[in-house]
């Protein structure tokens, strides 16, 4: 039989026990549930561990593009073949194709659905966009259509017309009989429209100053749409949030383009001797070797061009393989210059294409930028597969196979601030990235942005930190996200929820998913489990199409880590993270021994009698009765409950010799036990992490899972036993949870720090924008010529 050992309460240092809560608040059950029937039932061609199954299929559209690019114009005049290869199970009678330059159309569902109000003040570009899409800028509206002008539908070999339905950005294609499974069909499509001013996606950007147009050219040729296994056409029409998805194929394009122009796109150039003078050739040859860029064309003749005038055309071939869209840059402004890496025996050659405004950062950084990236997606992921990568310098930030359009401009005078830098390198991290995910990873944008933006900011993130240690990253710090995360509820949405109806784009669908995977790696499953997993993830749907629940299966199968908790809390729910440590109880053994016991019940009686009445009363009462009367006192007067007797020493020893070797060991221990009450606030249940700050300056940190919370989801209770005397303990220490309000974390409670208001004198003060210490250091040094070395320190 075991002796149950008496456990005496040394102090409650806190609020009283916990009540019990309504048994109706319990979610304990649900939140630590399978998904089940939320996830799509596994069947043959994907599985219920998250890959791709035996009878998977996948469609593939080649193309062969002519195109031309009018620079007087800005126009796009195109004729594409398209090889459709049928490899699912059914026949199509008809195909759908993407018409995304209709987002611009005059009356597209984007214009039609955007919310606007008249203002009291309104300048007349503001009212004649009223109506326009929310993307197009206003000063661009009203004149032009930016459409897609289709002129031309046709079968490829017969050359006779198809007809087609135009149905907003989408086309329906007939075709004369059905394409069955494992049948190709040919088709060709003519089209031209105006390019757009660039608007975040593509367009042109205009420099009055030299008079010279850049061009990103994006989505500007009609595309297949996706036929697969989830959605058969997946035909959610573009209203400009939700991306694209797309299918992969063979790509090869012709781009006519002014003679002086510079051309770079996704794809190699098949014809670089025509293209490029024989300087550039040996330049480009140099570039193979180099251990940093080398200029294929120099600012100073690219300055050169900017001032001329082309004397005819030129056709630029490129060639791409397996990729699921094509893009290009084109102008006589680019500065050119490339290196090649090596990434697992496969040669790439990184390139960047930007125009003087984008010097001195873009010379110094883009390309190092690009190679790194291939470097550290390819360790997180699979291996960059393809043979260029290009960075191309626009205002803004978007993704195409192995091109891609970035900002990050100097100030006109050559300095910088270091948001500048850093919104430069982060962007061409993340854009560049965006290569994995989701032009190889090929998930469907237009259902799920945060399949490409949530997973590609996550690595963005590892990535940024392999650049520089210190790197800010925007996204993916939890105690970054605890600014959305603490909104009402009611304006959130789950990141489980369609592109074009989240709101709030950038918390969501970046920085949530960024945040939580950051968390499952660093705090739920540990660096080797998730890292093993995510490159399984990575492996298995290279070159294809994942949904949610292969990416959650799979995460699952390859670590062993039941995660659907997880996945239920940060996926598809909207709550935070609030964890509170509510008290903390200090327990100790009843040793039993007689002269610590009554010397410790002593200074308890003498503490609570020691009343501000008594005090008082010592001068208040001169004499009291039994002081003024000796015979008024009997045995109690003299009588000390709290000396040990002889009586109390028997006992005590006999105690001791009951006890076997390990109780004694126990009893003599010393050890402490603290009762930790901790509540989840929140709703999001998540591992808690507490840290024990011991009276002699050490520290140590314990962990409890997540399941901590499997059977109670409001409060728990957990005994943590030291054998040292803790003095403050706090929760989270390191902010890895998102916890959305760090002062219920420590206990006992922190003393609160004040919030600082600024002094206004005579509305002197001034709010620094976007601060350029660079500028203000090279004013300094103009200032003081004479000075040198360590003089400045600002
Ligand atoms: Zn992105």
């Amino acid at each position: 039989m075991r002796k149950q050992f008496i456990f005496y309460w040394l102090m409650l240092t806190g609020g009283g026990l916990l009540a019990q809560p309504p048994a109706g608040n319990y979610h304990a059950n649900d939140r630590f549930e399978q998904l089940g029937a939320t996830l799509p039932t596994p069947n043959t061609t994907r599985t219920a561990s998250g890959a791709p199954g035996k009878d998977f299929w996948q469609q593939r559209a080649d193309y062969d593009i002519k195109a031309e690019l009018d620079d007087e114009q800005r126009k796009i005049t195109g004729s594409e073949t398209i090889t459709y290869h049928n490899y699912s199970p059914d026949e199509l009678k008809y195909v759908w194709l993407q018409l995304d330059q209709n987002l611009f159309a005059k009356g597209s569902i984007n214009a039609l659905s955007q919310h606007n109000s008249i203002q009291p003040q309104m300048s007349s570009n503001a009212v004649r966009g009223l109506n326009a899409p929310s993307s197009v800028r206003s000063s661009i509206t009203g004149d032009k259509d930016y459409d897609f002008k289709i002129t031309s539908v046709k079968d490829a070999k017969t050359g006779k017309p198809l007809p087609y339905t135009i149905n907003n950005t989408m086309m329906r294609v007939e075709l004369p009989v059905g394409i069955k499974t494992g049948q190709s069909y040919a088709f060709s499509v003519d089209w031209n429209y105006f390019i757009n001013e660039y608007y975040g996606r593509a367009g042109y950007e205009f420099f009055p100053k030299d008079g010279n147009t850049n061009y990103f050219i994006a989505h500007w040729f009609p595309r297949m749409c996706v036929y697969d296994d989830v959605n058969g056409w997946q035909h959610k029409q573009f209203l400009g949030q939700g991306e694209f998805t797309l299918t992969f194929g063979n790509y090869k394009v012709a781009i006519t383009v002014p003679n002086d122009h510079i051309v770079g796109a996704t794809g190699e150039i098949q014809n670089m001797a025509q293209v490029l003078t024989p300087e550039q050739l040996k330049r480009m040859e140099k570039a193979k070797t180099a251990t940093r860029p080398v200029l294929i064309v120099s600012q100073e003749e690219a300055e050169k061009a900017e001032k001329g005038k082309p004397t005819g055309k030129k056709t630029w071939i490129f060639k791409a393989d397996n990729v699921r869209d094509f893009a290009f840059a084109s102008s006589r402004k680019f500065i050119w210059d490339a290196m090649q890496v090596e990434q697992a025996g496969k040669k790439v050659m990184c390139m960047s294409l930007y125009s003087k405004e984008g010097n001195p950062l873009w010379g110094q950084y883009s390309t190092m930028v690009i190679a790194h990236t291939i470097k550290s997606y390819s360790k997180f992921s699979i291996d960059y597969p393809y043979p260029v990568c290009y960075s191309c310098h626009v205002n803004g930030g978007m993704e195409y196979p192995m091109i891609s359009f970035n900002g990050g401009r100097p100030d006109p005078d050559g300095t910088y601030s270091e948001g500048t830098k850093f919104g430069m390198i982060g962007v061409i991290i993340h854009e560049v990235g965006h290569n994995f995910f989701p032009m190889i990873v090929n998930s469907d944008e237009r259902q799920w942005g945060w399949m490409d933006e949530g997973l590609n900011t996550f690595v963005q993130y590892l990535t940024e930190k392999e650049w520089d240690r210190d790197f800010p990253a925007r996204r993916g710090e939890p105690q970054d996200i605890v600014e959305y995360m603490k909104q009402d509820t009611k304006n959130l949405v789950p990141i489980m929820t369609s592109s074009d109806n989240i709101m709030m784009y950038g918390p969501n669908a970046y920085a949530k998913p960024a945040t939580a995977l950051n968390i499952l790696r660093e705090t739920v499953m540990g660096r080797e489990l998730f890292d093993y997993a995510f490159k399984e993830y990575s492996r298995r749907w290279a070159f294809k199409n994942p949904t949610p629940a292969d990416f959650f299966r799979t995460m699952e199968d390859a670590s062993g880590v039941d995660l659907d908790w997880f996945w239920k809390g940060w996926f598809y729910g909207v709550e935070p993270v609030d964890q509170d440590l509510v008290e903390v109880e200090w327990f100790a053994v009843d040793t039993q021994n007689p002269d610590l016991n009554k010397a410790e019940a002593k200074k308890q009686a003498d503490e609570k009698r020691n009343t501000v009445a008594r005090q008082r009363d010592k001068d208040y009462i001169k004499e009291s009765v039994v002081e003024k009367n000796p015979d008024m006192k009997d045995f109690y007067n003299t009588y000390d409950p709290y000396k040990v007797t002889d009586a109390d020493k028997k006992k005590y020893e006999a105690y001791l010799a009951s006890l076997s070797p390990d109780e004694r060991k126990l009893v003599e221990s010393g050890l402490n036990f603290y009762t930790l009450k901790v509540k989840n606030k929140g709703g999001l249940p998540m591992p808690v992490i507490v840290k024990m700050q011991f009276e002699d300056g050490t520290d140590s940190v314990a962990r409890f899972p997540a399941e901590i919370w499997r059977l109670n989801d409001q409060q728990v209770s957990k005994v943590v036993t030291t054998k040292k005397k803790v003095v403050q303990w706090t929760l989270d220490p390191y902010r890895e949870i998102a916890d959305i309000d760090e002062e219920s974390n420590h206990f006992p409670r922190q003393p609160a720090q004040p919030t600082r208001f600024q002094l206004f004198k005579g509305g002197g003060f001034q709010r620094g924008g976007g601060s350029n210490p660079m500028r203000e250091a090279q004013q300094n040094q103009q200032a003081r010529p004479a000075q040198q070395g360590g003089a400045n320190k600002n």
